[in-house]
């Protein structure tokens, strides 16, 4: 067998990685003929790739490493606790003090109520678990017909066969055979896209009040809960209008339908408060949580369940839970992760300083002939690309080639964007710097000036 390590010549691990290595996400033939990007090294929000490039990473890798990479106090705690107790279940009335002292941790920084954790290993865990959690809480509740949670149509909430239900992906619907039953779609609160002559509060409204015409339609004895991220990330960072939330939260209580907000992105400090839910006046029954809650050095997830609800659910055995449910190592990454956060006023800082200036920055890209809009939430921010500005038109042809081109220019600038469709999007570790801003913008100027000479 080779060995195989950093020190190969790229060329060579591009051609073991395509032998071997199916990639989430990704067109494998094409993969095969183009080779993936190998990142050996990071630190703070710098990548090192396999040909020695430096990329500054706008997507803190997958939206997840809020403290930044290369912190050694997150690698020293999860040696301690290998060493110490690498791992124990938390089945059958056993715990320990990593899931302990985390769950306590959480309590503290969770708002109002939210004072339980059901740990999970990821995002599309937790989202599964939230399933049968609301369902069963409703059973439990003598209401077994209360099933059907309402989502939004490209919405994200994971890749397992639930969580993708959950999810409004429809080209995630089409492989597999998904949703699964119970499971209905209302539209998503895009204005740019979808908000024709409406203000962006009147839309709001009227995307909200969706939600009380399919409870009406579906039977409020059938509706157990509404889930929806406070900002869609991977469905390309749509910031919902003012209107949206507040109605979403009236129409919640006056159905006493359970809401769920999925905090796996918006958590942790990317909005500029701990959780997306304070951004947006959104009071959650339930919160999934993962990838900041580790900064992604460790796989964790959960479900943050408020009293009430916890109540209910500790009354039965809920037949619920994973091998990995409070992992005492991810537990301990977690907790040294928020350590962090707090000790250094990271989301402070995000709030009064980093945020407001990469937001006076970022929405100069509007200016460019490429860019309709610019928008930007805390540290999660998007542009939409449009070929008739005026009219928030849509690349027509090919939807997303343009942001396919503006994607390799990023690459070919050492800068990490993703695009969605025409969308254009960045969600940077929020240590981020006001320097490091000012390289983000740079670079991203020049690839949307290489985008737009290569499509006029
Ligand atoms: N929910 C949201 C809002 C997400 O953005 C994601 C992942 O991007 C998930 C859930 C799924 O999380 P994971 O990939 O950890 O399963």
């Amino acid at each position: 067998m080779t060995l195989i390590t950093n020190h190969m010549p790229t060329a060579q691990l591009q051609a073991l990685d395509a032998a071997h290595h199916m990639h989430p996400f990704t067109q494998g033939d094409e993969l095969a003929a183009k080779g993936a990007r190998i990142i050996t090294r990071a630190k703070g929000v710098t990548l090192t790739d396999s040909e020695g490039h430096e990329i500054l990473d706008a997507m803190a890798g997958l939206w997840c490493v809020n403290i930044g990479y290369g912190r050694d106090e997150l690698a020293e705690a999860a040696a301690r606790q290998m060493k110490e107790l690498p791992y124990y279940n938390t089945f059958f009335q056993t715990t320990h003090v990593p899931a302990i002292a985390l769950a306590d941790k959480l309590a503290e920084l969770t708002p109002h109520d939210l004072n339980h954790v059901f740990y999970a290993g990821s995002g599309s865990e937790a989202n599964d678990t939230n399933i049968r959690l609301v369902r069963t809480y409703w059973a439990q509740k003598g209401k077994p017909t209360k099933k059907v949670i309402i989502s939004r149509k490209n919405a994200y909430h994971g890749s397992s066969v639930g969580s993708a239900s959950l999810g409004g992906m429809s080209a995630m619907h089409a492989q597999g055979g998904l949703p699964i039953p119970d499971v209905h779609h209302i539209n998503q609160p895009h204005w740019y896209g979808e908000g024709g002559d409406m203000t962006p509060e009147e839309f709001g409204l009227a995307r909200a009040r969706e939600l009380e015409d399919a409870i009406l339609e579906l039977g409020e004895d059938r509706v157990a809960a509404f889930i929806g991220e406070p900002v869609q990330g991977a469905g390309g960072v749509i910031i919902p209008p003012e209107t949206y939330w507040p109605e979403i939260q009236r129409i919640c209580d006056k159905y006493e339908i359970l809401l769920i907000a999925d905090e796996v992105i918006c958590g942790f400090g990317r909005t500029g408060t701990w959780f997306g839910s304070e951004s947006f006046g959104i009071k959650p029954h339930v919160m999934t949580i993962a990838k900041g809650l580790s900064s992604g050095y460790a796989p964790i997830g959960g479900s943050l369940v408020c009293d009430e609800v916890a109540e209910v659910i500790n009354g039965c055995e809920f037949a619920h839970g994973y091998t990995y449910s409070g992992h005492p190592v991810a537990c301990a990454v977690a907790l040294e992760n928020l350590r962090i956060l707090q000790e250094e006023g990271i989301v402070d800082r995000v709030a009064s300083d980093t945020a407001p200036y990469l937001k006076k920055k970022w929405e100069t890209l509007a200016d460019h002939p490429l860019v309709g809009e610019a928008r930007i939430a805390g540290m999660m921010g998007s542009i939409a690309l449009s070929p008739d500005k005026a009219n928030r038109a849509a690349f027509a042809a090919d939807p997303g080639t343009a942001g396919l081109i503006c994607r390799e220019a990023c690459f070919a600038n050492n800068l990490v964007m993703r695009h969605v469709g025409d969308r254009m999007v960045i969600s940077p570790p929020l240590v981020i710097t006001h320097e490091e801003i000012d390289t983000l913008i740079a670079r991203a100027g020049a690839a949307l000036d290489q985008a737009h000479a290569r499509l006029s």
